[in-house]
C-alpha cells in the first residue's frame, strides 16, 4: 500500500504533486489538479511577494502626502 507523505497514512491511491513532488492521498490534496494541499493553499493565497508590494505602494502614497503637507507649511512661513 502506498503511504501519503503528508498525513503518513497507508492509502489505496496516491498522487504525486506536480508543484512540489510530494506523494499525497485524496484527503491531502486535489487528485484532479495533481496538487497537494500545501500548493493549493499557496495558489489560493497568491504570492507573498505581491502582498508586500501592495503594502509598499501604500506607504509610498502616504510619504507623498506628508511631503505635500510640509511644502504647504514652508509656503506659509
Ligand atoms: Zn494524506
Ligand atoms: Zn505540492
Amino acid at each position: 500500500m502506498p503511504v501519503c507523505e503528508i498525513c503518513g497514512e497507508d492509502v489505496s491511491e496516491v498522487k504525486e504533486c506536480k508543484m512540489c513532488g510530494v506523494i499525497f492521498c485524496q484527503d491531502c490534496g486535489d487528485f484532479e489538479r495533481e496538487l497537494c494541499e500545501d500548493c493549493i493553499f499557496e495558489m489560493e493565497n497568491g504570492g507573498e511577494d505581491e502582498e508586500d508590494f501592495d503594502i509598499e505602494d501604500e506607504e509610498n502614497f502616504f510619504d507623498e502626502d506628508e511631503e505635500d503637507f510640509f511644502e504647504d507649511e514652508d509656503d506659509e512661513w
